[in-house]
């Protein structure tokens, strides 16, 4: 089965409606500036090296590559080894919203930690939508596990590139019932037509939208044919 949304997916859809359906219909037209692409270089730096923090760790990446429609059933199969076992990119499957978590630690008694690496000094709303929406994805695939999620905790950078914490599991629990709504919303989004989405603050906010210059240029042509004021 194909995982259309996915965490990244969902997180846009909470910034845009449209960026969600363009990213999943039209990818190829995302544009990133050379600082986004900077900022992705300098986070996934900062995320290998917090990785190194728990060792011994089976990276799923390198199991599968870009297969990552594949990522939940190899990580169910690791989680199912007894004693303790670190994953980095672990996947997950519910409600046919795929995620995949950037350490996973379980304990010899099955109880998960979850950590997502973000190279940040603060814990930003956009990371608690993200670990939000993780949460609802990996409780809800361990409903019939005897597997529990026991700490979900974002991991970020105190400014000398040393680890942070802060413990988000009750608030993720709290927002299970919100997540749910909008899952099942952004499923309704894309099974319709692209929505009309006029350009506005969200187009920056909280990232600059990799859509912005094809909406741009529907826009030009809507004034062109006087379609806008
Ligand atoms: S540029 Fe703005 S309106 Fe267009 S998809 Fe992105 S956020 Fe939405």
């Amino acid at each position: 089965m194909l995982y259309r949304l996915t965490k990244s997916k969902f997180v846009l859809g909470l910034q845009c409606e449209k960026a969600l359906y363009l990213d999943v219909y039209k990818p190829q037209l995302a544009w990133f500036s050379p600082e986004t692409l900077s900022r992705f270089r300098r986070g996934r730096d900062f995320e290998a090296s917090m990785k190194a923090l728990f060792p011994n760790g089976i990276d799923i990446i390198q199991q599968l590559s870009r297969n990552i429609q594949r990522y939940p059933e190899l990580t169910a199969q690791l989680l199912e080894k007894p004693g303790e076992v670190t994953l980095y990119e672990a996947g997950f499957v519910y409600n046919e919203v795929l995620v995949l978590a950037d350490v996973v630690h379980k304990d010899a008694d099955g109880n998960l930690s979850v950590y997502e690496i973000k190279n940040a000094l603060s814990v930003k709303e956009v990371f608690r939508r993200d670990v939000c929406i993780q949460h609802y994805v990996i409780d809800g695939s361990l409903s019939s596990s005897a597997l529990r999620l026991t700490s979900f905790c974002i991991l970020y950078n105190d400014g000398n590139d040393n680890a942070c914490y802060e413990e988000l599991l009750p608030q993720a629990r709290e927002a299970e019932p919100l997540i749910a709504r909008q899952v099942a919303h952004f499923h309704e989004v894309l099974q319709g037509l692209e929505p009309q989405v006029p350009q506005g603050a969200q187009c920056s906010d909280p990232y600059d939208c990799p859509y912005r210059r094809y909406c741009e240029g529907q826009t030009a042509v809507q004034l062109d044919l006087g379609l806008k004021d």
